[in-house]
């Protein structure tokens, strides 16, 4: 039986061409993209594809077009062997990770791709991408698909696509994986590192948990920020999680008018996630003296998250209702195999 392969559509790069008047980029329309890849007739799976009807420049990208995926995702789950969402490179890594939170039981690949040249250009990267994605979602084995988790593949790399993060705007290889390694290479042979695909006991039936919340606020510090800056930010209404990007560790500035800022803020119940700065490595509160005062607030560590899986996981817990405690565990442990916390 030749795997069933359902390509979604979301615009991005990969189905762009050049817009004469404004001289930029807009995304067309996808049997236009088809036209230009003649040889996935040549691909031994047989295809369905769903095109957002605009398809969108991923910078425009929302919570309720996560929802818009899900939904695509939900209606044809049974009918499909495994996925491939196109989308743009922007904010790809946001998307693919929202979307690992969302799904359960999750028994079929979901594979994000896009290009930085327009699949219609001569040197274009968007060919190999698509191709090598169609693949790699049609693996199989003992008769079910390889891979059972949200991914995104670029530029011969395949990673899990909540340790994503969008390093650099021009280069081909546009992703990187600062704290997990790939988990499939692209060269002579498609090898997918099966000893750390992600696999857990399925409890039921797929679904996808839709409740979110997007009340969320980011900090990020750096030395001289104003305080009048940090006070408007931290009072911001209807915010329920702050995300401080702190330095190294989750270290801070310890002026008393900040400890005191989070302290009041703790006690208004508002989350307050640490995570780090850098690329590498992670969140260890306590570890230096300029951060214990963080611990006796009980902050949230998020540990070795990259921002972008940092964000969304706020945005599902906090669309789960749960109570500080319940957030606060549930943030700390891997939900996706989303991060490591030794
Ligand atoms: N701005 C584009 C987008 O994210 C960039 C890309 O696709 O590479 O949709």
């Amino acid at each position: 039986m030749r795997p069933k392969i359902l390509i979604i559509y979301t615009g991005g790069t990969i189905g762009m061409a050049m817009d004469y008047h404004s001289q930029s980029l807009i995304p067309f329309d996808f049997d236009n993209l088809l036209k230009r890849l003649p040889e996935i007739s040549l691909i031994d799976c047989d295809f369905d594809y769903f095109s957002f009807e605009e398809p969108i420049d991923s910078s425009n990208m929302r919570p309720e077009i996560w929802l818009q995926i899900a939904e695509a995702l939900e209606t044809k789950y049974h009918e499909f062997d495994g996925f491939v969402i196109l989308h743009g490179t922007d904010t790809m890594s946001y998307t693919a990770s929202a979307l690992s939170f969302m799904t359960e039981n999750l028994e079929k690949p979901i594979i994000f791709t896009g290009s930085q040249l327009p699949i219609g250009e001569l040197r274009t990267d968007a060919k190999e991408n698509l191709i090598t994605s169609i693949l790699l979602a049609s693996l199989q084995k003992e008769g079910k698909p390889m891979i059972q988790e949200v991914c995104i593949y670029f530029e011969y790399k395949l990673f899990r696509a909540n340790r994503t993060t969008k390093i650099n705007a021009e280069n081909f290889d546009a992703f990187e994986s600062p704290n997990f390694p790939s988990i499939g290479i692209s060269g002579v042979h498609l090898d997918v590192k099966e000893k750390i695909l992600f696999n857990y006991q399925k409890t039921g039936d797929f679904r996808i948990n839709k409740q979110l919340d997007s009340s969320v606020g980011v900090l990020k510090i750096f030395p001289g920020i104003p305080q009048t800056f940090v006070e408007n930010l931290l009072h911001s209404p209807n915010i329920k999680a702050f995300i401080i990007e702190a330095y190294g560790t989750g270290n801070i500035f310890t002026d008393q008018w900040f400890i005191d800022l989070l302290q009041q803020k703790a006690k208004e119940g508002i989350h307050l996630i640490i995570n780090t700065q850098c690329a590498g490595g992670m969140v260890e509160i306590g570890r230096y003296s300029t951060s214990t005062p963080l611990a006796k607030i009980g902050v949230i560590s998020s540990f070795d998250l990259t921002m972008e899986a940092a964000i969304t996981k706020a945005i599902y817990l906090l669309g789960q209702n749960l109570t500080h405690a319940e957030f606060k565990t549930q943030y700390e442990t891997s939900l996706k195999g989303e991060m490591s916390t030794t």
